[in-house]
């Protein structure tokens, strides 16, 4: 994706976001944060009021718009003859409403991070053309985070400040949302629906970064120097805490299924009960469920919970910073929350940091 710069900075009144949603959503899907039972998911959005950009974090991340849990990566059809179609079918990417298109709305500091850190990954080391063509596809209007939610770390982890992604970046102000327009994308929607956006005031521009420098000062940093676990792990590799952990682990992968940053899937064949129809598909898959490093031949290259665990947290802060100079974590905390055996990400790398015993 190309470096950006802000482009303009501008004022949309609170009441105004279902209007703006009714026009966007003539023309693309939206998606944003809604809410479900006491928690908050990503989902579509067909009318303003459904939005809740006073959510404090979703279930699962905005990666699910650009890698779909499951997802038909060709297709055939044998009626009357053999039709192949593969569905990476290039999309006019220039026009915004040319129906393909969706927008995201409300993407957290976090989670745009994560949205980096795939731009990154899965173009220099794991190129994945179905998820840069549905990142070409998608529009991002992020959202400064004011609160900080529970178990997060992203002070911590350098991702507070994050609007790498997003095209527009939305902060709260009272009865308004301080707009930055970071992008030639992000500025075709305010152009697409200019009669709601007014130019922001010095004022506004002043409040905005004390608001944001208050937000800073406030947030919670647990972990200190998160930076330098990747030269930590050497030290806690053979360490005790491997063995601990997966006492208490059950290998039940959802840690990796919520994972903004995690990106592995698996690769099947489906075919219809006809006989005559079918797609190869891939789905998520997680390091930490028992079969991921079984091969052929029975031969299992991490067959303990403990082995599971530790590569996990060895992938995301050794293997990858080695390929892409980043950390794969952005300090969610979604791992924490979904984790059924309270393992505590925060509590687990600052076992690290101690030595591991
Ligand atoms: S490892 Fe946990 S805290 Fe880090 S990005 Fe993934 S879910 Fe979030
Ligand atoms: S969510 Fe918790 S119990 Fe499940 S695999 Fe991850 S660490 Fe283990």
């Amino acid at each position: 994706m190309p470096p950006k710069k802000k482009v303009a900075a501008l004022i949309l009144k609170k009441k105004d976001i279902p209007k703006l949603v009714r026009q966007l959503t003539q023309v693309l899907t939206v998606y944003g944060p809604v809410a479900n039972q006491s928690q908050f998911k990503f989902d579509t959005i067909t009318d303003g009021s459904q939005l809740r950009l006073d959510y404090d974090t979703t279930i699962l991340p905005p990666k699910k718009f650009f890698i779909p849990p499951t997802e038909d990566m060709v297709t055939f059809s044998q009626s009357p003859t053999l039709t192949i179609h593969d569905t990476l079918a290039q999309s006019d990417i220039e026009s915004l409403w040319n129906g393909k298109r969706f927008l995201v709305f409300g993407v957290h500091s976090c989670d745009l991070a994560a949205i980096k850190f795939h731009d990154l990954i899965l173009t220099q080391i794991y190129p994945d053309p179905y998820r840069t063509r549905r990142r070409e596809e998608g529009i991002i209007i992020g959202l400064n985070c004011l609160l900080p939610c529970e178990d997060s770390f992203c002070k911590s982890a350098g991702t507070l400040h994050t609007t790498d992604s997003a095209d527009l970046m939305l902060t709260e102000l009272d009865n308004t949302y301080y707009v930055d327009v970071l992008t030639e994308t992000g500025r075709k929607v305010v152009e697409f629906c200019k009669i709601l956006f007014s130019p922001a005031s010095t004022e506004q521009t002043k409040l905005v970064k004390k608001t944001l420098t208050q937000r800073n000062q406030t947030f919670p940093d647990p972990l200190d120097s998160f930076e330098e676990i990747p030269s930590q792990f050497d030290a806690s590799y053979e360490a005790e805490m491997w063995n601990r952990l997966g006492r208490r682990c059950f290998g039940c992968g959802a840690c990796t299924m919520v994972c903004p940053t995690c990106f592995c899937f698996d690769v099947s064949d489906r075919v219809e009960l006809n006989l005559k129809e079918g797609a190869r598909v891939r789905k998520w898959d997680s390091c930490q469920l028992v079969d991921f490093a079984l091969v052929a031949g029975g031969h299992n290259f991490r067959p303990t919970i403990p082995s599971r665990v530790r590569f996990r947290i060895y992938h995301k802060f050794w293997i990858e910073p080695e390929q892409i100079n980043q950390i794969g974590c952005v300090g969610c905390g979604r791992c924490t929350r979904a984790c059924p055996a309270d393992i505590d990400m925060i509590e687990l790398l600052s076992d690290i940091q101690k030595g591991g015993n």
